[in-house]
Formats: structure tokens, sequence, C-alpha cells
């Protein structure tokens, strides 16, 4: 009988972006995620795909330390996430962020920044400039002073997407960036993550609409407190692996 290897998992010689192995996550009794192994490919656009409660958040917060894991691990390129914190920026889901905090646009996006500086905590011109050319990229360059809770919720969203830019990561974690969303949000976003990731970022992002899978990402995750399947869009997004993780069936159109 093959031992199961120990060893952090390699592809052609490159370590992954993130290895998840075994986790579990127990909240109160039932479990919110259970035994998932999974690993993140580079410079992939990944969706998060399941039902409403099946820890699509619960694995992204999981993978940052954000919730307390009841077994397993997560590595990110080989070494704990505490090690590797400026790799990972995070964009939460925008419902679990309280807007009437008194700061404006420019405020949140050089918050993004803070990590970044050392010792030498305090901000400075360097980081206004940069948090502004990070403003002006999501379209909102004229927005630096706005209270954030004044903005739309499409703006607000800009605003984070704004703030992960800052920090200049290598994996982008999003939480439904594009949930109820307008057309010009969902146009800005999607058009920036198609630069990033020609530049070999790794972007894994919650989405909510089927519909949309195929169309915008390269590898998709199906999730139900299991792992129902983890590949590319044309292996795993099928209609069998669908009506598992919904638990029933669903209308999409494949091509
Ligand atoms: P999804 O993002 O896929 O909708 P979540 O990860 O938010 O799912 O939640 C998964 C399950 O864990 C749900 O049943 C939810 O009620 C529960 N849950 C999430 N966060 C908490 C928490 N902080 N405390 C207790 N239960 C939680
Ligand atoms: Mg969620």
């Amino acid at each position: 009988m093959q031992q199961k290897s120990e060893q952090t998992n390699m592809k052609d010689g490159k370590m992954y972006p993130i290895e998840i192995k075994n986790l579990s996550v127990t909240y109160r009794t039932e479990p919110a995620l259970w035994n998932i192994d999974l690993n993140f490919p580079e410079g992939k656009m990944i969706a998060i795909v399941g039902p409403n409660g099946a820890g699509k958040s619960t694995l992204i917060k999981a993978v940052m330390g954000l919730v307390p894991i009841t077994a397993g691990k997560v590595s990110i390129y080989g070494k704990s996430y505490s090690k590797q914190r400026s790799k990972v920026a995070y964009v939460p889901q925008r419902g679990s962020v309280d807007w009437d905090f008194p700061t404006d646009a420019l405020d949140v996006v050089e918050m993004g920044l803070y990590g970044k500086l050392g010792w030498l905590r305090r901000p400075n011109s360097n980081t206004k400039k940069k948090a502004r050319e990070c403003l002006e990229k999501v379209g909102l360059g004229d927005y630096a002073d706005r209270q954030i809770g004044q903005l739309s919720g499409g703006q607000q969203q800009r605003v984070f997407v704004a703030r992960s830019l800052a920090q200049d990561p290598e994996i982008y974690l999003m939480d439904e960036p594009l949930n109820g969303v307008d057309a010009v949000t969902e146009d800005t976003i999607l058009s920036i993550l198609e630069n990033l990731r020609k530049e070999g970022k790794t972007i894994v992002m919650v989405h909510h609409d089927l519909q949309t899978v195929d169309k915008y990402f390269d590898w998709v995750v199906l999730l139900n407190r299991n792992l129902i399947a983890s590949g590319p869009i044309k292996e795993v997004f099928t209609k069998e692996n669908l009506d598992t993780a919904y638990q029933e069936k669903y209308r999409v159109s494949f091509r």
C-alpha cells in the first residue's frame, strides 16, 4: 500500500498558492465544512460555487484563519497564512461590513497598505498616492473624500477592490464581489481581474450566478459542506455535479 505523502503538494516544481488538507470547520455542533482536500492552481480565475450555507464564506475565512479550524491544515505557497499574509488580499462579503463607520474612500484603500508599511507605521504621501492610483483604477478617482456610507453598493464594492489592489498581493480572495452590483461595477471589476490573471495572480471568488461561471472563470470549486468537485470548468461544471451540490435539478445552459 502506498503511504500518503506528508510533503507539500507541488506542481511542476512550484508550490500551490493555496493548499487545503482535510479541513473541517464546526461553529457549534454541525460542521460547516467537512474534510475538504483542495489545491488552488496559480494564475487562474477560480469560482467557489454552492447553495446558501454551503460553507463558501467559511472556506475563504478559514484560509485566512478568521474562523477556528476544527481539523486539517491550510498552506499559502507552502507556509502558514501568518507567514504569508502580505501575499493575500481579502474582499469581504458586502453585507458583513459596517458602512456607518466614519471614514472616506481614500482611508479605506490606504488601510489596505498598513500591513506593508513595516515599522514605520504612519501613512505618508507615498501611501496616499498609491491609494489614489488604486481608486482611479476602479473608476473612483473623484470619490476619494466621500464617506463610504454615502457611496452606492457598487461603488463601495469597488472601494474594497481598490483596497485589495493597493496591497499588491499574489492571491485575491473575494466573497461575492459581483452580488447586487451595477453593470459598470461588474465590468470594471472583471476587467481588473482579467489583467491581474494575465500578470499571473490567483483569484478565488465566491460566485452566486451559475449562468456566468463558464464565461468568467477557468476553474470551479463546487461545495456543499463537502467538496463535490474541483477542477477546470469543462471537466467539473457538469449537470451531475451541480445536481449533487444543490441537491436538486438546476437549470443552466451548457455550451
Ligand atoms: P455560504 O457562504 O456558503 O452561504 P457560510 O460559510 O456563510 O455559507 O455558512 C456555512 C454554515 O455555517 C451556515 O449554516 C451558517 O449558518 C453557519 N455559520 C456561518 N458563520 C457562522 C458563525 N460565525 N457562527 C455560527 N454559525 C455560522
Ligand atoms: Mg457566504
